[in-house]
């Protein structure tokens, strides 16, 4: 059992912890310890009685012995027969016939003497006659002391003494007495000694082994030397109380055999306790430590983000309102990534979530030790502590260089981008938490706002600008409930018949405040809040209706982050079928910027569309960062030239050989050419020679309410450019 305990234990110990281990033990084993000591007490207790109650029967027994000895003697001692046969002239074989017949022969006594008034041996028996010439018990000066005690006594009582004494290394049991008249009817002169009659016996193991047999002793024995220390020992002494040897033997212990018979039990019993408890308290403890566990894993959820695992917006500002109560000047980076929301809307949010998780990662690489938190969406922040606050620049350079860096993502090859706003916590106060991300988020907007995947620093100034554009987008949002946006058209002429064939469909906005609002101000507002749907469909949906009535062709400008609307092909259906408009009369203008991230899905994007019947039209071409090879894999049907190289053309001869290069271009991917912002007479023509098929500018109209559009149709300048 042992064997197994031991490792059992040994494990126990392992798991359970030290601290909760050792008390429980030292408990168990105190509880154990006292009823053990009880038991001890009461065993000793009754093994103390049961040798009293021994030692005293043997008292006894020793006492019966004595007083036998002295009983047997006393009959023949007083009796007047014993005078005259004895005390007036010895009769040996009276008392061979009277005497010994009775005592020596019938009851065992050993040796029978009888002494003369002068304490000489005038009788004597032994019933093993060798044995006379060795005990001499006549001159043992114990019994001649006895003999005097006894003459000394008067005569009408009972003169007579028993007790023990050694003998020539033996001890003997005898009784002594007086040789006395029973009646008056036999004298003794007064100063005559009397004859002493002595009974004597052996003491030796035989006879104890009888004296033993009511007593039921163990090991009863007879020691004349000094006695064994471990055995129980009653003395026998003689009359003047002189140990002549010690009766021994092995007590009986009832309490220490009970406590024997118990103590495995105990013991046992004691083992099971400790372990049970050990095994109470371990199980206790992996409940406690469950209970723990569970506490950090629903503190760590409270405060982490599940995606990610990175702390979440609550545990960053906590972080930041610790470190502003330390009077730490901690700077933030509060970045929201450039692309992303496209992303998710393109590839779906399992690789949305793939996506935050890989910026996440490139985040902790980039920022060492610094505290990276995810904010919420695609937002993240990094804060930094007062001492690193000198790195922010640097971190910031490298986040937009890591973000920058194509995503894999299942099969596909994702560019994103980051803007990052940066404040510092200087003067803000214990307070300042809310301040600080508030300044941060201004900055990223800036940031955002100032072309994206760059990093702004908060001063008090971007507060005016970010305030107006706050204002925009409620005053924008309040426009588009209203129903405030129209719609202006400019004209698209073909070059081939000098006639307008088509408008180009031109948001605008009138605030109530500032007046008109250009596009290139509000579009962007509409794409970072969202807003741009909505805009998006207003204009298709306006645009369709104002042209429908006409022969004219339409174009609309789609906003990348329409573009990577999942919803985007059913809102021109809807539009398409809600206004009747003919799908083939319209053409939707895209940019260039959203063919560098998602090529592949681009051109997926623009075959759903095309396959609705409508035309796809490049715009602002030049402009952008779109490669030969990303054309190639688009089905265009338009390129616009930016009104950019249009502009030198009669200026620069350059700028002539540029157009001919896009037109020989577009040619080659079997698509048409307009040439955007003419404002002059030369540029049209140009441009009509270099091969445009379209042309577009304040030389042929400036964009106009539907109303209007008649009015631009001036003869003369058609004919001019012809
Ligand atoms: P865009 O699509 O390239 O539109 C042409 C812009 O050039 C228009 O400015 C137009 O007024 C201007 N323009 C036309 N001819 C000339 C010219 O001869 N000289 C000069 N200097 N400018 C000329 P606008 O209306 O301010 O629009 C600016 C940009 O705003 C547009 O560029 C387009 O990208 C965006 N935008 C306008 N309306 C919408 C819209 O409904 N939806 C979306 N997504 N974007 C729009
Ligand atoms: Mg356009
Ligand atoms: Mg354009």
């Amino acid at each position: 059992m042992s064997l197994s305990l031991f490792p059992a234990i040994r494990l126990l110990c392992r798991t359970v912890n030290a601290r909760h281990f050792w008390p429980v033990v030292v408990l168990l084993l105190a509880c154990f310890g006292a009823v053990l000591v009880v038991l001890a007490v009461t065993t000793r207790a009754q093994d103390d009685l049961q040798a009293a109650q021994e030692t005293q029967a043997l008292q006894n027994a020793v006492q019966s012995l004595k007083h036998n000895i002295r009983h047997d003697l006393q009959d023949y001692a007083k009796w007047d027969d014993a005078v005259r046969h004895i005390s007036k002239n010895l009769d040996a074989d009276w008392v061979d016939d009277n005497v010994v017949a009775y005592l020596g022969r019938q009851q065992g006594y050993e040796q029978i003497l009888v002494l003369d008034a002068r304490n000489r041996a005038i009788f004597e028996f032994a019933r093993n006659p060798a044995e006379v010439s060795e005990a001499k018990i006549v001159s043992d000066p114990e019994l001649l002391r006895s003999a005097k005690r006894v003459r000394n006594m008067p005569r009408t009582g009972s003169p007579i003494e028993a007790g023990f004494s050694r003998v020539n290394g033996k001890l003997i049991n005898y009784a002594v007495a007086a040789v006395v008249p029973l009646t008056s009817k036999v004298t003794i002169p007064a100063n005559l000694p009397s004859h002493i009659l002595i009974l004597a016996d052996t003491v030796d193991n035989g006879k104890l082994a009888h004296l033993n047999e009511n007593l039921r002793l163990s090991d009863l024995r007879l020691t004349l030397g000094h006695p064994n220390a471990a055995l129980r020992s009653l003395a026998l002494t003689d009359t003047d109380g002189s140990v002549l040897g010690w009766l021994q033997w092995t007590p009986r212990r009832p309490g220490t055999d009970l406590l024997r018979r118990v103590a495995p039990i105990i013991i046992g019993l004691a083992i099971c306790s400790v372990l049970a408890a050990l095994l109470i308290l371990q199980n206790g403890l992996r409940a406690v430590e469950a209970v723990r566990q569970s506490e950090l894993r629903a503190r760590h959820h409270a405060d982490h983000d599940a995606l990610t695992g990175l702390p979440n917006r609550r545990a960053l500002l906590s972080r930041i309102s610790a470190q502003l109560a330390l009077g730490d000047d901690p700077t933030l980076l509060f970045m929201d990534m450039d692309g992303f929301k496209d992303a998710n809307d393109v590839y779906g949010h399992a690789a949305g979530d793939l996506l935050l998780k890989e910026a996440a990662a490139r985040l902790l690489l980039c920022t060492q030790g610094a505290f990276v938190a995810r904010a919420g969406g695609d937002e993240f922040a990094v804060l930094l502590s007062g001492d690193k606050s000198h790195e922010a620049d640097t971190i910031c350079e490298r986040i937009i260089d890591a973000v920058r860096l194509p995503f894999s993502i299942g099969h596909y090859t994702v560019t994103l981008g980051i803007s990052i706003g940066c404040a510092r916590g200087e003067m803000l106060g214990a307070e300042g938490q809310d301040e600080l991300i508030r300044r941060a988020d201004v900055a990223m907007y800036c940031a955002k706002n100032d072309g994206k995947n760059c990093k702004r620093i908060y001063a008090p100034a971007l507060d005016e600008g970010h305030l107006l554009r706050m204002k925009l987008e409620s005053d924008l949002r309040a426009a588009i409930e209203r129903d405030e946006l129209y719609v202006h058209f400019q004209p698209i002429v073909s070059a081939a018949h000098n006639i307008m064939v088509g408008v180009e469909a031109l948001v605008r906005w009138r605030h109530p405040e500032h007046g008109d609002v250009p596009p290139d101000v509000f579009i962007p507002i509409a794409e970072l809040s969202g807003l741009i749907n909505a805009v998006g469909k207003h204009v298709l949906r306006h645009a369709c209706l104002s042209v429908r009535e006409t022969a004219l062709e339409l174009a609309v400008n789609i906003s990348p982050v329409q573009f990577w609307d999942r919803n985007l092909l059913d809102d021109v259906r809807d539009v398409l079928q809600e206004t009747g408009f003919p799908p083939e009369r319209l053409e939707l203008e895209i940019t260039e910027s959203l063919l560098l991230r998602r090529p592949d899905k681009a051109a997926e994007v623009i075959s759903g569309l095309r396959s609705l019947g409508i035309r796809i039209a490049l715009d602002d071409f030049g402009t952008g960062y779109a490669s030969i090879g990303y054309l190639q894999r688009l089905k265009l049907d338009r390129i616009k030239i930016d009104k950019a190289f249009v502009a030198p053309l009669g200026n620069e001869e350059r700028a002539c050989e540029m157009i001919l290069s896009i037109v020989a271009l577009a040619n080659a991917f079997d698509a048409q050419v307009t040439a955007e912002g003419v404002e002059t007479e030369s540029q049209a023509q140009i441009a009509k020679v270099a091969g445009c098929s379209r042309m577009q500018g304040w030389y042929f109209g400036k964009p106009v309410a539907a109303g209007k559009l008649m009015t631009l149709l001036d003869p003369r300048l058609i004919s001019n450019v012809a």
